[in-house]
């Protein structure tokens, strides 16, 4: 769907569909020259990043491997604990592979930072991050995020992947849910 088909849900598109493009494409170059030769492997974090995960995949020009994970923040509340679950493991073995995890946004940081030790803890040779949205608390905790597309404002956002109670995520931008949706 597009903003205009939702507008009312929605109070500022910031970042579009053409937009991300764009950016992908930039991210892709660097990864293309980082990872030549290197049999990469994508791992796309369920459900958010299946949008990025099906672009940046489409837009690299070299080969690439994709599996995916799912988790979910540990314990009952809604606070992030950093305490992690997987709720669906890899089918592949990272120990010897250059892993390349992508995320649609990066909030906290603090799932990334669980899910970068653990591949690493599984032997992986590399683990890095490429995500498509970032808010400003990721840089609260120390988790270097290699490929970053878009900068945003720590407001809640839908869109691309992004969710709401499960909607959403099939919105072709990324946008400021309006309060009353949610209110
Ligand atoms: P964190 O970085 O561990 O805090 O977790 C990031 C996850 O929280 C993302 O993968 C999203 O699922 C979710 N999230 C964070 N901010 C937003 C938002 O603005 N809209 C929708 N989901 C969000
Ligand atoms: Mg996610």
């Amino acid at each position: 769907m597009d903003s205009a088909d939702i507008s009312a849900d929605l109070s500022e598109v910031i970042v579009t569909e053409a937009d991300i493009r764009v950016k992908l494409a930039e991210l892709a170059r660097r990864i293309e020259v980082d990872y030549a030769d290197k049999n990469v492997l994508l791992v796309g974090v369920l459900k958010g990043a299946i949008m990025v995960m099906a672009d940046l995949a489409r837009e690299l020009r070299i080969h690439v491997s994709m599996d995916w994970m799912a988790t979910s923040s540990y314990g009952a509340g809604t606070q992030s604990s950093g305490v992690v679950r997987i709720l669906k493991d890899l089918d592949t073995d990272v120990a010897g592979r250059h892993v390349l995890i992508v995320e649609d946004i990066i909030d906290s940081g603090l799932t990334l930072h669980w899910l970068k030790s653990n591949l690493e803890s599984r032997g992986a040779t590399s683990v890095e991050i490429c995500t498509i949205l970032r808010k400003p608390d990721a840089a609260k905790i120390e988790v270097p995020v290699k490929y970053v597309g878009f900068d945003i404002p720590n407001q809640f956002i839908v869109g691309y992947g992004t969710d709401y109670a499960e909607r959403y995520r099939n919105l072709r931008d990324v946008a400021v849910l309006a309060p009353h949706v949610y209110q």
